[in-house]
């Protein structure tokens, strides 16, 4: 299943974070950008994908303008309701720190292919059309994905 991976690298005993049962939200499509401060301050950028959240790690501030391309290492899907998880998930536990909701609203997928993803993000600070490419860039090449506006 989707949420494996996640589920297996928690303690839902000893983090706040949810473990993972609602199977479907409502018509529209949802994401979310989290803050996390882990051992690195990054950003997780999560879409709705076949009802879980596809995430991507981002090491910099999320691309609000055309021009900026960003580093997106794919992560463990993660469930939907994360998008709504905020908190300190305790020292001991995978990506120990605190998590703030950066940004979050409604998408409009346009276009899915194994490489490459097209959708017009309606959050507060992100809207307009984005893509993602997946790329060889960086340490984890078949993680890695390219994130902008265009
Ligand atoms: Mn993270």
């Amino acid at each position: 299943m989707a949420l494996k991976t996640y589920q297996k690298k928690r303690n839902f005993k000893k983090t706040p974070e949810p473990a993972g049962k609602i199977k479907a939200s409502g018509k529209k499509l949802i994401f979310v950008i989290h803050r996390h401060e882990a051992s690195h301050l990054h950003y997780d950028f999560r879409l709705q994908i076949n009802n879980v959240l596809r995430s991507w790690a981002v090491p910099k501030e999320p691309p609000a303008e055309k021009g900026i391309k960003r580093l997106a290492v794919q992560v463990e899907d993660h469930p939907l309701e994360y998008a709504k998880f905020h908190g300190v998930i305790p020292e001991g536990n995978y990506g120990t720190g605190s998590v703030k909701i950066w940004d979050a609203g409604f998408y409009e997928l346009k276009s899915k292919t194994k490489n490459k993803i097209e959708f017009i993000l309606q959050g507060k600070k992100l809207k307009g059309n984005y893509v993602l490419i997946k790329t060889s860039y960086g340490s984890k090449p078949d993680k890695s994905w390219l994130w902008f506006k265009v």
